[in-house]
């Protein structure tokens, strides 16, 4: 008998007949004696049709009013799911993130969980009860509805499994774990048996969005057992025995020494980059802070930072934004560019950075002189390049998104099992 948290995305709760599917499956969990919290995203398509209702009235919607809204798609899932469950003799209580209440800061549309109050969820699960929050939302310390940004459902089941140290939290998705890419653009994609947390940090922060970043950051801080798994597959009882193929999923853990020893555990790239540009600048002290300041108090966040030497004592100024930003930012930077006496700014939002992820890569040279050789052989201009000690990224043009991460999928020999 196990206290698990399992979480169901918006796929897998995306129409009432999958809804009964995932109450089916829940059934069964608790017919084996295990104890069950759930959560659930909104079913799938709804967040953006929400969405794009706000944006119909405001391009950027009062923040506020925003999650009041978007945190409606969740409320409707988690009733569904509840009657699903009790018309099946399964005892299941339903809890927006206000009536668990999951704390947060007041960062509306993107905030973080603080704390989390465990008691009524203890009392309901002495009581025999499945327990089924709302994804994606808090409450602030004044009583207002936030939500965690998109995704975020994943972070709240993980939050929860920590607050209640669960045995396990289960992701259940549409695909059945974590692949060395996306399957969606590399069919020949292969699922991991196990990846490190520090390496899911980065192909989450990198842009796999199988997980959301803070998801896997909480798991690592607090130590929650975190596995990715297919809602599609029969129910795996004991995800320990690995003679038993596909239905493991991945389970992120700790780099250990029976990992297998790839150099490469997988391809990340992020479709939600844009870049600007400021060019002869005068090269001094100080130089980079009055460009990024300015950019930084607007808000935006800075991801990529290349400086070059210039002509004639003055230098270019390079750095990537968020898609969403890149207006913003690029007005901002034509405002610092007359201060500066700065030559000229450029942009360009046709951009992508795919990146290689792998613990390996720290006692193995050579692997960024392969990755620029296949996407050279290619006839793939690399824009920007940025390393640390276990991942390389590239800025390339968005058209050869597909090309570059397959055709370096294949030269890593990804597909292939390495022990
Ligand atoms: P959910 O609605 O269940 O939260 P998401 O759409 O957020 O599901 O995440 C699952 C999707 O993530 C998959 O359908 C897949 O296309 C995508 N994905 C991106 N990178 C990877 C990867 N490395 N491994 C598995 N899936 C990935
Ligand atoms: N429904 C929210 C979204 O679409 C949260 C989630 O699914 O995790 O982003
Ligand atoms: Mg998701």
């Amino acid at each position: 008998m196990a206290l698990i948290v399992q979480k169901f995305g918006g796929t897998s709760v995306g129409t009432v007949d999958r809804i009964e599917n995932v109450a089916e499956r829940i059934k069964k969990f608790r017919d084996h004696g295990d104890d069950i919290v759930v959560v659930v995203s909104a079913m799938s398509g709804e967040t953006n049709r929400l969405v794009a209702l706000a944006q119909s009235i405001d391009e950027k919607p009062h923040a506020r009013e925003y999650d009041v809204l978007l945190s409606t798609g969740e409320q409707v899932t988690i009733a569904l799911l509840s009657m699903a469950l009790n018309k099946r003799g399964v005892p299941a209580r339903s809890y927006t993130g206000t009536q668990v209440h999951i704390l947060t800061d007041s960062a509306h549309n993107k905030a973080r969980i603080l704390d989390i109050e465990e008691r009524n969820m203890r009392n309901n699960l002495n009581e025999g009860k499945v327990i089924v929050v709302a994804g994606f939302q808090g409450v602030d310390e004044e009583g207002n509805i936030t939500t965690l940004g998109r995704g975020g459902s994943d972070t709240t089941a993980v939050a929860l499994a920590a607050a209640l140290k669960a045995d396990e939290c289960q992701i259940y998705t549409d695909v059945d774990g974590v692949y060395t890419t996306d399957p969606r653009v590399v069919p020949e994609a292969r699922r991991l048996d196990k990846i490190t947390f520090e390496e899911m940090l980065e192909m989450a922060s990198l842009g796999s969005k199988v997980l959301q970043i803070r998801a896997v950051e909480f798991a690592g801080k607090y130590n929650v057992p975190l596995r990715v798994l297919s809602s599609f597959d029969e129910p795996n009882f004991d995800l320990d025995d690995s003679s038993k193929d596909s239905s493991n999923g991945t389970l992120i853990t700790y780099e250990e020494d029976d990992m297998e020893q790839a150099l490469i555990s997988g391809i990340a790239f992020n479709r939600d980059e844009a870049k600007l540009t400021i060019l002869g600048v005068p090269d001094k002290p100080g130089v980079a802070y009055s460009i990024l300041g300015p950019i930084g108090d607007s808000n935006v966040e800075i991801d990529m930072i290349i400086q070059n030497i210039g002509a004639d004592g003055t230098t270019d100024f390079t750095f990537t934004v968020h898609r969403n930003d890149f207006e913003d930012a690029k007005q901002v930077l034509t405002g610092v560019a007359n201060d500066l006496g700065a030559r000229e700014v450029q942009g360009d939002d046709k951009i992508v950075k795919i990146s290689l992820v792998g613990v390996g890569m720290r006692s193995h040279a050579g692997i960024a002189s392969k990755m620029f050789k296949t996407l050279a052989e290619e006839g793939i201009n690399i824009n920007m390049i940025s390393t640390s000690e276990i991942k390389i990224s590239v800025v390339v043009d968005e058209k050869y998104l597909e090309l570059g991460v397959r055709t370096l999928h294949s030269a890593f020999g990804l597909e292939q099992k390495t022990v």
